[in-house]
């Protein structure tokens, strides 16, 4: 097609620019686009994930993508305050939390191509711009900019051999920072043709309480600034606290052409897990397979087979009783969405052992000695989840010591690994001084250091140690037995401290016993206590919260939840 020619043909007497990678055949994936409109935060990444798992049920390949607006590269760097917890990939990425949304949903690991950033987009155009990819042309928002967006979308399909793209389109419709993303949207449908691109316009139905009445204004203004950038949605979901009355649904229709079986009411719900099931029965996954004329390719033995499996597991979502309290320590303890994975993982595992898991946030700023036992009175369990800096360690390291001391099931995460190293150092090993580099530069011993020799000998150049890692767990130990005897598993990293090799022969004579190591490093990765000791005590210095899914619950968790049962029993 000479409108679509390659970057290498390109030159300054044409207009169009749309690099296509290598073997791309236009119009054979489809894609479909979802963007927000009234306010962030409505959960795009939920209706999406739901949305692309319906079909994956139907054994359609589907791989989804996240376009952030803001500049940075990647996520590592982000404040989780502002921006909820930094979601690791197996490749070491480090990215939005929807991206943990998605790989739970589907069930299917990601990798750094399913993360974009405006920052990505922009280092990406001036590299080739300095190449002299683009002699002789002013380099441009659009054509170049907008090609690149859609270079990544097409490369991903191509690499993943989707039969569906999901794209969301991170902020709202009528930030500056996404303007352009949508805009390549806009392009790409007119490329690969119109039943191959389907847009989704997700808003928000406001009900002020002081009218007793759903209100459509703010979602209609909102859908109407998303058709000035020439895009016509296909379908509208409408987050709403309740479900939405049909006379919205209806005046939306009206308002903007969009059929009124395609307004989906996507109220409040439970748990995020029952969505699949409301979309499912409202039809939406059908209208999406119509539109993307996808019939063909749905096999629909295995989506009965899928949805079966996916309805017993939702089936246990909501229970009440028995009510098991595990408590949490953090930092940001303020917002929730900075635990956002440690929290499904709790829920994947309360379905699992059949409890409903209740979780109570424990300040540790102020927590001693003194009031460790008032603070943690009405817990069966506790996590120390992980962090960085200063603040609340020592309370950490209290509440460690009294989950050791009581028996109280305990599973440390990173910083709630190493913290029970120290714990342990300075209690049972009797060494007051023992400590963390991070947090005391001048400690004795430094249990916990820095070690970038170890690193390197990893590739990873003395600095984070990221992405999925190989463990070796010991025959015989609560990890192995949690793991079916399974003797390596792979678990996703995020630190720079760990335990300094030359203190583990101390540690472990004086009881503390590491069941998971690197294979052929002595870097420590899973931590317990002799179970004729503790009945649950175990510490992991990466983070099994991230590959916790519905349908395969994190053993860890799993077992932190049943003895917290056994505990209130
Ligand atoms: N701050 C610790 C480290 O860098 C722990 C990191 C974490 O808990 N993710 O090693």
């Amino acid at each position: 097609m000479d409108l679509l020619r390659s970057v290498r043909d390109q030159s300054d007497e044409t207009e169009f620019y749309t690099p296509l990678p290598d073997g791309y055949k236009l119009g054979s994936t489809k894609y479909v686009a979802i963007f927000g409109t009234v306010m962030s935060g409505l959960g795009k990444g939920i209706f999406s994930s739901s949305l692309a798992k319906l079909l994956k049920d139907k054994a359609l390949r589907v791989s989804p993508i996240k376009l952030e607006g803001y500049l940075n590269i990647d996520s590592g760097t982000l404040n989780p305050f502002r921006h909820g917890e930094v979601f690791v990939l197996d490749d070491g990425m480090e990215t939005d939390m929807d991206l943990g949304t998605y790989e739970r949903m589907l069930d299917q690991d990601l990798t750094r191509a399913n993360f974009t950033t405006s920052g990505q987009i922009y280092s990406a155009v001036l590299s080739k711009e300095r190449a002299g990819d683009f002699l002789g042309r002013d380099v441009q928002m659009i054509p170049h900019v907008t090609g690149e967006v859609k270079l990544r979308l097409r490369t991903l399909a191509l690499q993943t051999k989707a039969d569906v793209v999901f794209v969301e389109v991170g902020g709202t419709v009528g930030d500056i920072e996404n303007a352009f993303f949508i805009e390549a949207l806009r392009e790409l449908r007119n490329e690969e043709g119109e039943q191959s691109v389907v847009f989704v316009a997700l808003t928000y139905v406001l009900s002020p309480p002081a009218l007793g009445e759903q209100k459509s204004k703010a979602a209609q203004l909102g859908i109407k600034r998303l058709m000035e950038f020439g895009i016509h949605p296909h379908i509208i979901a409408c987050r709403a606290e309740s479900p939405v009355t049909d006379k919205v649904r209806q005046k939306l229709s009206v308002y903007t052409n969009v059929p009124v079986k395609r307004v989906f009411s996507m109220h409040d719900l439970p748990s995020i897990y029952l969505l699949p099931e409301v979309m499912r029965e409202e039809g939406l996954d059908s209208e999406l397979v119509q539109l993307l004329n996808l019939g063909g390719r749905v096999n629909t033995a295995h989506e009965l087979r899928a949805a079966s499996r996916w309805q017993q597991f939702a089936s246990k979502i909501g229970r009440t009783e028995p009510k098991v309290s595990i408590g949490i320590t953090g930092k940001y303890t303020a917002l929730r969405d900075s635990y956002a994975s440690i929290i499904k993982a709790l829920e994947h595992a309360g379905v699992a052992s059949g409890s409903a898991v209740h979780v109570e946030w424990i300040d540790t700023t102020d927590i001693s000695d003194a009031n460790v036992a008032e603070a943690l009175a009405n817990v069966a369990g506790i996590i120390v989840p992980g962090g960085f800096g200063i603040r609340g360690t020592d309370g950490k390291i209290a509440c460690i010591k009294h989950a050791r001391l009581t028996k109280l099931p305990y599973l440390g995460i990173c910083l709630g690994f190493q913290m029970a190293v120290v714990e342990y150092a300075r209690n049972v090993c009797r060494l007051p001084g023992a400590g963390s580099t991070e947090i005391d530069p001048d400690c004795e011993p430094a249990v916990i250091d820095i070690l970038p020799d170890q690193k390197k000998i990893e590739g990873l150049g003395g600095n984070m140690r990221l992405g999925g890692q190989d463990v070796l767990l010991s025959p015989g130990t609560l990890a192995a037995e949690l793991f079916g005897g399974v003797k390596t598993i792979r678990r996703r990293f995020r630190h720079r401290y760990e335990v300094d090799p030359k203190h583990v022969e101390m540690l472990t004579s004086a009881g503390m016993i590491f069941s998971g190591r690197h294979p052929d490093h002595p870097i420590m990765q899973v931590l317990e206590l002799p179970r004729e000791v503790h009945p649950y005590f175990i510490g992991t210095q990466f983070h099994p919260e991230l590959s916790s899914r519905p349908l395969r619950p994190c053993p860890f968790f799993v077992g932190l939840v049943t003895a917290a049962m056994r505990r209130q029993e």
